[in-house]
């Protein structure tokens, strides 16, 4: 039998949208029961009309908010010009946004390969690390998150992720974060990349030490090693800078960054540095990737963040924020982590139910780990939408401790 038949034109009941995702979707995403329809700046509301501050923002794919008029009008204007040029053929677009991307980029990173995702750019930075080094080491670190595809799956440490799909990538190794001697003894003359985290997002908001990258880079320098940063979730402002590393003065040679490149629109780019070597023709490559329409998108968003001076305001609120969260009086709080606008409330008591009760409360925010509770506002977001959250948690903190 073949399923109702649903114009894409007609609007759904919200009982039908979730008989349709949950008969036809593959089902590989736990879901809460909340249908999103619309999205401004800071704000989503769902099919009633009901109104939420989103902080969990596209999972921090949304810097510049939802549905930026600068964005969109990008969008709209290249929409009708052209979609789609491969990269076999040179474009406006993307020259023009190759130039800003590595202006912008940290010192000496003068190239980079544009894709689609998050995982896409990991996958491109370990290819590109093998590449030139000539060997097969990558060395990640316990808890880290890169991607779901086989390659970054190597490397993200999670086990439920990655056990039913073992065998893995072969040359992948986990040490723990921010001990050093452990780094030491991992890299040698067979490792072509240590890959990391600046703060450690879906491990549960967890800053690397600034000694701690220090020193991986210049474990890696001596040793011919690489070093591949993973900005995917802390890169464009999230933090405070514009990437998370400039401020442990730490400069990779390989940076994956994606979420919130085009501010919505799906794409990923892997920075690339001055010790990484020629990377030959047909050595890589993607159908979509560096597409004039996602150029277009990210020359906007990025000429938003420039003039919204994004990591600043990130820095700004993210003090005040951080400061605000923390002095929550409860003793369900272990600890408050973070950088700049990218924040995890570490608690004594399961992150789901609060979750739940911030979403009763009109914020949407999202887990890292069994424990905390992560926001990653839009970057636009205002001060009082921020008061709003500290108190919607206070709020549900002081009914969970009864
Ligand atoms: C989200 C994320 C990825 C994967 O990005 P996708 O676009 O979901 O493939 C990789 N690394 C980090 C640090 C992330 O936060």
């Amino acid at each position: 039998m073949s399923s109702s038949f649903v114009s894409t034109s007609a609007t759904l009941a919200a009982a039908d949208i979730v008989a349709l995702e949950s008969t036809h979707s593959a089902g590989v995403t736990a879901r809460r029961p909340l249908t999103i329809v619309r999205g401004e700046a800071a704000y989503v509301w769902d099919e009633a009309g009901n109104r939420y501050i989103d902080c969990i923002a596209g999972h921090g794919a949304l810097n510049v908010g939802h549905c930026h008029p600068a964005v969109v009008a990008a969008i709209e204007e290249q929409s009708r010009r052209l979609m789609i040029c491969p990269t076999s053929l040179y474009n406006d677009r993307r020259a023009q946004l190759l130039s800003r991307l590595t202006k912008l980029a940290p010192e000496g990173m003068k190239r980079a390969f544009l894709c689609n995702s998050g995982t896409e750019a990991v996958e491109a930075a370990i290819k590109f690390a093998r590449l030139s080094t000539g060997r097969p080491g990558i060395v990640a670190a316990r808890m880290a998150f890169h991607g779901r595809t086989l390659g970054s799956l190597s490397a993200t440490w999670k086990p439920q992720y990655r056990r039913p799909f073992e065998p893995l990538v072969p040359g992948f190794r986990h040490v723990r974060l921010n001990r050093l001697e452990e780094l030491d003894e991992a890299v040698d003359e067979t490792t072509a990349a240590v890959l990391l985290e600046v703060v450690q997002g879906e491990g549960g908001v967890v800053p690397a030490g600034r000694e701690y990258l220090q020193g991986a880079q210049a474990l890696c320098r001596e040793r011919g090693a690489l070093l591949i940063l993973d900005e995917v979730q802390t890169g464009v402002g999230r933090t405070g800078s514009w990437w998370a590393c400039q401020q442990m003065d730490v400069t990779p040679d390989l940076m994956p960054v994606a979420k919130s490149l085009a501010g919505g629109f799906p794409m990923g780019a892997c920075l690339i540095g001055d010790r990484v070597g020629r990377l030959p023709a047909g050595s890589h490559g993607s159908t979509f990737g560096g597409n004039p329409l996602a150029c277009a998108a990210a020359l906007a968003t990025l000429d938003v963040v420039e003039r919204e001076d994004l990591p600043g305001r990130a820095r700004r609120l993210g003090e005040m924020f951080h400061r605000r969260l923390a002095a929550i009086d409860s003793p369900l709080v272990r600890e408050v982590r973070g950088l700049g606008l990218m924040v995890g409330v570490d608690l004594r008591i399961k992150a789901t139910p609060v979750l739940k009760g911030l979403q009763e409360r009109g914020v949407l925010a999202l887990p890292a780990g069994p424990t905390v509770v992560r926001f990653l506002p839009p970057l636009v977001i205002e001060e009082p939408d921020l008061e709003e959250v500290v108190a919607a948690l206070a709020d549900v903190l002081a009914s969970a401790e009864t």
